[in-house]
């Protein structure tokens, strides 16, 4: 059977949750509907890694909106199903159950898949990654029965899943391939800062450390490194990347190239199809390049201007690039483009050992990205203006980032 939706949206996540409601914040009539995998409705993922991980937070408080909202709105979320095929010719989708959906417009918004470790032991029991809210019930359940943890990976899932085991009370190992602890995220002075930090809490920071098998006969019982240690654990979290689910754009012919190709207003080669959040790869006019991104304001962000666009209106995606982190009582946040620097000024020392460091991030003589720690409304706001004029930093800039003053 065949069911006509004006606006389709495949990913069951935060983007098509913003979508939806910015087509019926501007009024546009017509069916829309939601088709997400998981059995859940769209959900915030941060707290996964944090408050929900640690007990803090109750599963209805991380939704995007509950049943009622969804219902007054009139958008329809079908959970449970996945989208299996995409007839650009037809505009019809398939799902895995057979329902054939037409529609006027559609998004994809089908997230990431976490990067397993294909190492001996990794199907062991006990050995697990985290994407979804099920994946953070089960750690925080094991983690209720386990003593010893190992965390792989020094990405934003090592770091925060450390930090809320560790505050929760067990033994926390945390395995960083690299020296340094966000260090391909932050760069190196902020992720020195922040290992800093994370020494005196007590967890086991191993650097340079490559897994290379899971120990233990049908329950993970520990995790032996490249160079020959070994590390006990009753509980194993990897956080070792993810990858843009594209293979429905692909198979429908649309251009791939990191993500899927999308233009300034979120808009694929075909004019009905739209991409956002982390499969989307958008060019970014502040910055003269393409962009795919990865974090959670930005599936938000971009999930509101391509509602907006299959509404009938033409916002660029012109969104200042933004993320944050909490660990132990920490909050750190981000502005701009992170992802190519080569320079950081630092803000002096004082404010460093206040706790309460930023850090600039320079390219070609332009402040580019800001990072800050425990920032105040003001500073944070600041910051956001600085880097939304991306000014050129001259010698009096210079100095006047370094001391706080800009
Ligand atoms: P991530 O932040 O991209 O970090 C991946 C880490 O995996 C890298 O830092 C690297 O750590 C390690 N790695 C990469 N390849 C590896 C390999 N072959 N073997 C072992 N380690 C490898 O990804 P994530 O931590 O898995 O997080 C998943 C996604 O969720 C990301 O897109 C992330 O942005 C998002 N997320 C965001 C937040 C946030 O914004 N606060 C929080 C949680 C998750 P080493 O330095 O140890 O080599």
């Amino acid at each position: 059977m065949t069911e006509m939706v004006d606006f389709l949206m495949v990913g069951g996540g935060l983007a098509s949750a913003q979508a939806a409601r910015s087509i019926r914040e501007v009024g546009a009539p017509g069916r829309v509907v939601i088709i997400s995998a998981e059995a859940e409705l769209p959900y915030n993922r941060p707290p996964l890694s944090k408050g929900y991980l640690q007990g803090k937070e109750a599963r209805e408080s991380i939704v995007v909106k509950d049943q009622p909202f969804w219902d007054e709105h009139q958008v329809e979320i079908i959970s449970g199903r996945v989208a299996t095929g995409l007839n650009r010719a037809a505009r019809a989708v398939t799902l895995d159950d057979g329902r054939v959906f037409t529609y006027g417009k559609l998004l994809l918004a089908t997230g990431s898949e976490p990067r397993k470790l294909n190492v001996p032991g990794g199907s062991l029991a006990g050995v697990h990654y985290l994407r979804t809210v099920a994946d953070s019930t089960a750690i925080r359940e094991a983690a209720s029965k386990a003593k010893k943890a190992v965390i792989v990976g020094g990405g934003f899932i090592g770091a925060e899943v450390a930090a809320s085991l560790d505050v929760g009370g067990l033994d926390v190992t945390l395995l960083i391939g690299d020296d340094l602890l966000l260090g391909r995220q932050l760069g190196a002075a902020a992720a020195a800062y922040l290992m800093s930090y994370f020494k005196p809490k007590g967890l086991n920071l191993v650097t340079k450390a490559q897994a290379t098998e899971f120990t233990g006969s049908g329950q993970v019982a520990g995790v032996r490194l490249q160079d020959g240690r070994d590390f006990e654990a009753d509980l194993v979290v990897a956080g070792v990347g993810v990858t843009p689910r594209t293979a429905l754009a692909e198979a429908a012919g649309l251009p791939i190239d990191n993500g899927v190709v999308v233009d300034a207003q979120l808009r694929t080669s075909d004019p009905d199809i739209y991409a956002a959040g982390d499969i989307a790869n958008f060019p970014d006019e502040r910055y003269g390049r393409r962009f795919r991104i990865e974090h959670w304001d930005h599936a938000k962000a971009s999930g509101k201007t391509a509602g907006l666009n299959m509404a009938g209106q033409a916002r660029p995606f012109d969104h200042l690039h933004y993320f944050f982190s909490d660990m132990f009582d920490l909050g750190l946040e981000a502005w701009g483009d992170m992802y190519r620097t080569d320079e950081v000024i630092e803000r002096q020392a004082s404010t460093r050992e206040a706790g309460h460091p930023a850090w600039y991030y320079l390219n070609e003589g332009r402040v580019v990205a800001g990072a800050i720690v425990n920032g105040s409304k003001e500073e944070r706001t600041a910051m956001q203006e600085l880097l939304k004029a991306k000014p050129e930093a001259t010698g009096d800039m210079r100095k006047e980032l370094a001391e706080g003053k800009a």
